[in-house]
């Protein structure tokens, strides 16, 4: 059977998708139905904005960019750690610049006139000190039973995101977006946590759910910290449904998209659309990693739309993200992700560019995909054979054999790549 042939008729038969099905979600209530965008976007577009972008950098230069490079969908910054449109949400920090601008709303209406689907970007993982104030419990504690300052700003702090902080005001700021904006979806990133909390809601939750007290290290050979995994996980589960829940009621097409989330299976279950968040290369890291990700994703959410945000600045240790890597860093990154099903995201942090040469770069590989995105569409896994993996071991494996279980796999995926199967 010739390839395409074989790509017509498990796409008809519904392949892997149609195990997997849409998300356990689908039947909440919302105000109306709109048709559904998931699959459609083939390029997006990420501006992260920084708290000095509004004012200072120019909007219609990034939407004449988006055009000629065919993005049919964006990821713009609205809220979080800070805010880009004048929000009413109390102790929503409005971006010192904001002045009476709404940058995030203008570059919003922008993409939809050239018919973007436009996801809005939160941030919850730090806030300020008049928020530290209002509400010191909030703010995450160390094991030391210190409020935690957060690592590279000294004057925000890290929140605690498995309590009130994401549960009650980012719930109020996510339905805020969308109330204003319409959005396809919200995605939030360092939505998760920055590792143990020992704030009183995590004390009181986690012993509520266990019976014992938070562990005092991440050690995985004891029980307490696998409770503790479980635990959280449990918790990020109720916050993503939370956030879904509230976005879908203002919108029935639009989702909760979060970045990352430490269970595949529950991601296969809750996600209609999906993105990997594994940037570019550092240190050792084989250019191969990048397809191995989406690889391991298409495991448990069947053949639903996967998208490998890319970074065109320096992943390295010294992330400094106002400078860019190479063309060929940039373009085989990239390539694997796309020979792997995913579908390319750029990102970029700041609305003000300093180093300008990935503008070329990532237009011509976009070019590409633009005029090729029949073959880029509809694709089908044609894998005969499997390596199997447990996410059970990173959670809860602590013997010697254990550690590092992503070695193997390195070694591996490359092996199956290439030879005749894949998996
Ligand atoms: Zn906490």
């Amino acid at each position: 059977m010739k390839r395409r042939n074989f790509i017509k008729k498990t796409a008809a038969g519904g392949g892997a998708y149609a195990i997997i099905g849409p998300s356990i979600l689908a039947n909440v209530k919302s105000t109306g139905e709109e048709e559904a965008w998931f699959d459609r976007p083939m390029r997006w577009a990420q501006l992260t904005l920084v708290e000095n972008d509004p004012g200072q950098f120019d909007p219609d230069f990034w939407l004449s960019y988006f055009k000629r490079i065919h993005a049919d969908a964006a990821c713009l910054s609205a809220g979080g750690v800070v805010a880009y449109y004048p929000t009413d949400v109390p102790l929503h920090h409005r971006s010192a610049w904001l002045g009476n601008s709404d940058p995030f709303g203008y570059l919003v209406k922008g993409c939809r006139k050239m018919n973007m689907s436009i996801i809005g970007r939160t941030d919850p993982h730090a806030t300020w000190q008049n928020v530290y104030d209002t509400h010191p419990d909030w703010i995450a504690i160390t094991a030391n039973g210190e409020k935690r300052r957060h690592w590279a700003n000294p004057e925000l702090w890290v929140t605690c995101c498995l309590g009130p902080y994401n549960l009650e005001f980012m719930t109020k700021v996510h339905d805020e977006i969308m109330e204003r904006y319409q959005l396809d979806g919200i995605f939030s990133n360092r939505w998760a946590g920055s590792g143990i909390c020992y704030c009183e809601h995590c004390v009181r939750d986690f012993k509520a759910f266990s019976g014992l007290d938070l562990p005092q290290s991440r050690s995985r050979l004891d029980p307490t910290y696998n409770k503790y995994s479980e635990w959280r996980t449990n918790r990020l589960k109720e916050i993503w449904i939370l956030w879904d829940n509230v976005i879908r009621r203002r919108k029935s097409s639009a989702r909760f998209i979060p970045n990352g989330f430490p269970d595949k299976v529950v991601t296969g279950q809750l996600s209609d659309i999906v993105f990997t968040d594994h940037q570019a290369r550092r240190g050792s890291i084989l250019p191969w990693s990048n397809g191995k990700v989406a690889k391991e994703l298409r495991a448990s959410i069947g053949m639903k739309p996967l998208g490998c945000i890319f970074s065109v600045g320096v992943e390295e240790q010294y992330r400094w993200n106002d400078s860019v890597q190479s063309e060929a860093e940039i373009r085989v990154w990239v390539a694997e992700g796309t020979a792997n099903g995913m579908r390319a995201w750029f990102t970029k942090f700041s609305g003000t560019l300093y180093d300008k040469r990935w503008l070329d770069i990532v237009d011509k590989i976009y070019q590409v995909h633009y005029r090729n995105e029949r073959y880029l569409k509809n694709t089908a896994s044609m894998a005969r054979v499997g390596l199997v993996f447990s996410e059970q071991i990173r959670n809860y494996g602590g013997e010697a054999w254990q550690q590092r279980r992503g070695d193997h796999g390195q070694g591996d995926v490359p092996c199956t790549d290439r030879r005749p199967y894949a998996f």
